[in-house]
């Protein structure tokens, strides 16, 4: 490496911000460090792309959830869909489509959790953007009072889809972020 582009390097680092972070070292710079000791102890599991247990987890995105610690899942297990709520939108729709169709899954697994950001929003949330940048946006919040109830109308979504294989295997649950259980819903 020359030393023209390892003062570019040194240049490009972004000043510590307030949380204390070590000077010069943005958070995406610790993971990317992270990420080199990763790599240095990986060996290549010479796996396919096909989920070993052939299981799809749509999760929400709440950093409290833990999906491979919390369910036990090793490096090739399963697929992993999350985004806010863990809600079935069309484009999760989409992921599992793919899953089940191009990738061998057959099982799906929704877990929502106690303590959801989604539960103290509004659909006021979507109107007061709309206001704020002048443009209503496409997608609904998805926000919900009973977290049994939207991981019911979750499960519900996935079985009456027309695209996916397999909605015979469909169940729903809702982790409990202060004792790391899952409490299953019933999906009647
Ligand atoms: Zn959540």
């Amino acid at each position: 490496m020359t030393s023209t582009v390892l003062d570019m390097t040194t240049s490009a680092s972004v000043p510590a911000g307030p949380g204390g972070a070590i000077p010069g070292d943005t958070v995406t710079d610790r993971l990317v460090e992270a990420n080199e000791r990763y790599a240095a102890a990986f060996t290549d599991p010479g796996m396919d792309a096909r989920p070993v247990l052939g299981v799809a987890v749509v999760a929400c995105m709440d950093a409290r959830l833990d999906l491979h610690d919390a369910l036990g899942l090793a490096l090739g297990d399963c697929h992993t869909i999350r985004n806010a709520g863990g809600v079935v939108t069309d484009d999760v729709i989409r992921s599992l489509t793919i899953s089940q169709r191009a990738l061998g899954t057959r099982s799906v697994v929704l877990i929502h959790h106690t303590g959801c950001g989604l539960e103290s929003l509004t659909e006021e949330f979507r109107h007061d953007l709309e206001m704020e940048v002048g443009q209503r946006p496409s997608w609904a919040v998805e926000a919900f009072r009973d977290v049994e109830q939207d991981v019911r109308q979750s499960m519900q979504r996935v079985r009456t889809s027309p695209f996916l294989l397999h909605t015979d295997d469909v169940r729903g649950f809702v982790f409990d972020v202060k004792t790391g259980l899952l409490r299953e819903v019933d999906p009647a």
